[in-house]
């Protein structure tokens, strides 16, 4: 039960496991350093992972909610784009999430929703709350989120995606036409853009999983007053990097005792998100590219879809040696000393920080790239969807603790030869050793950002404050 001599804020998180753990970490960061009580409301998808994560350990201090299931089927059409159908969910989770809160004793001072929950700032109204927004994507995906809400999709698609011109970003770095997320390509999705822009700066502030050294002239650029004509206008508090640090005492047995024996850094995990997959074709010749690498790796594999997106089928075995049949022939007993398969879901933080692993195959979702800074683990960036290729871009040109395939992983098939050249640089040259050290560099300096006195911290400190000052009579 919260007591009213601590700031009680309530956070919301929309469905998805890159939506949700972002704002578990969050929650377990204010409560555990600043001295908060936090619910977590988060609308339920029917992801059996929800589940897991709910049963990891969690603080005195922190309560966390499900919110009933919703029924969107008869108010989208089955083909809608993904973003639209969260922002249906979570309209339609509001009525519990307002029966639920006006229920509460202590009611909360603050209500911090992430991307896809701006409409609940209505219940936080009533309710005479604080209002803020957790962009759990990085700051210069924010700045692209608010130049496109002045922009027209049309105008993106015929000018910067056909016209080839890039996307230029005030204060920031410009977007490349072959990294414009889809959902600003797309012409019927013309309300995304400007429905984020317009209601996130209703709010008290904005909070982003970044911090200020990592993005620090786009932070600079976001904070000033008439930035993109007076858009912007609210607090701006990086205050991040938040990843799960559970280390590895909890990975499964067999994990652990497979990657206890291997070699220090010798190990990539290759894993494309909570819901990414590739074509049939395509995880034929990654199973290639990984086999003639000669490396150890650990691979998530999930059924081939050509939705990158992915859904979820039924994984098939095949007689000979239990290899999957979507993957070659074999697979398995030819890499039996070299490489462990993991089918759908793997324990990604626990594994990321064991010293054996020393580089990371991604789709490059900000919370996986997040965790692979902050285990000091280069990555060969391999984005699929959303604003994954933004992030690679960032990952390659300004950080360089990185290599990216050279045709585009959403329209051509990357080569075996590519992946195992690629495999190599991160794992046996030079090249690979020097991006690591530079992961190191950014992991130091995420720590610094982290730690009492430094600027995430003192980000989190002053919204407590904030908080606490509402309860005042
Ligand atoms: N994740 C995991 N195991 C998996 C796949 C994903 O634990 O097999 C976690 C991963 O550690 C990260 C989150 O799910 O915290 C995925 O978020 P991200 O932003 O990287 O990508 P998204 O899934 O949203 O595309």
């Amino acid at each position: 039960m919260p007591k009213n001599d601590k700031p009680h804020a309530a956070l919301l998180a929309s469905p998805g496991m890159g939506h949700l753990i972002p704002i578990v970490e969050l929650g377990k960061r204010m409560a555990a350093h600043h001295d908060f009580h936090v619910t977590i409301f988060f609308v339920a998808s029917d992801h059996g992972s929800t589940t897991l994560l709910l049963k990891s350990p969690t603080l005195e201090n922190l309560d966390i909610v499900p919110l009933p299931l919703v029924d969107i089927s008869g108010l989208v059409d089955p083909n809608t784009q993904l973003v639209e159908k969260l922002i249906v969910m979570m309209r339609e989770s509001l009525p519990s999430l307002r029966s639920l809160i006006a229920a509460m004793m202590y009611r909360p001072s603050a209500l911090i929703v992430d991307l896809f929950g701006a409409d609940a700032f209505e219940i936080a109204e009533e309710f005479k709350m604080f209002k803020y927004v957790f962009n759990t994507a990085n700051a210069w995906c924010l700045a692209v989120i608010f130049q496109s809400s002045r922009l027209d999709n049309k105008f993106i698609l015929e000018h910067h995606v056909n016209g080839q011109k890039p996307l230029e970003i005030p204060g920031c770095k410009s977007l490349s036409s072959e990294d414009i997320p889809e959902s600003l390509r797309n012409i019927d999705c013309n309300d995304q853009p400007e429905f984020h822009g317009t209601k996130m700066t209703n709010s008290h502030g904005i909070l982003i999983n970044t911090w200020e050294d990592l993005e620090s002239s786009t932070i600079e650029a976001l904070r000033d007053n008439n930035y993109l004509g007076g858009l912007v206008k609210v607090p701006i508090y990086p205050i991040g990097p938040l990843v799960r640090q559970d280390g590895n005492q909890a990975l499964d047995k067999q994990v652990k005792q497979w990657l206890d024996k291997q070699p220090i850094e010798s190990v990539i995990y290759v894993s494309f998100g909570s819901g990414g997959t590739l074509s049939a074709k395509q995880m034929t010749e990654l199973a290639w590219g990984l086999e003639q690498s000669q490396q150890k790796f650990i691979w998530v594999v999930r059924p081939p879809s050509n939705n990158a997106v992915g859904t979820y089928f039924t994984i098939g075995i095949d007689d000979v040696d239990g290899t999957p049949d979507y993957l070659p022939q074999g697979f398995f007993t030819r890499t039996k000393e070299t490489g462990l398969v993991i089918p759908m879901w793997a324990p990604q933080a626990q594994i990321l920080s064991h010293p054996s692993v020393g580089g990371f195959l991604s789709h490059c979702g900000w919370n996986s790239t997040l965790e692979s800074i902050m285990n000091g683990v280069p990555m060969i960036a391999w984005p699929l969807y959303a604003e994954q290729k933004m992030n690679a871009a960032m990952l390659i040109e300004d950080f360089e603790i990185a290599v990216r395939p050279k045709v585009s992983t959403t329209e051509d098939i990357v080569g075996r030869e590519e992946i195992e050249n690629m495999v190599r640089t991160i794992m046996a040259d030079k090249e690979g050793q020097a991006m690591r050290d530079r992961v190191m560099e950014l992991k130091n300096s995420a720590e610094k950002a982290l730690c009492k006195g430094g600027s995430s911290f003192n980000s989190l400190s002053q919204i407590a404050k904030d908080c606490m000052h509402h309860l005042l009579p």
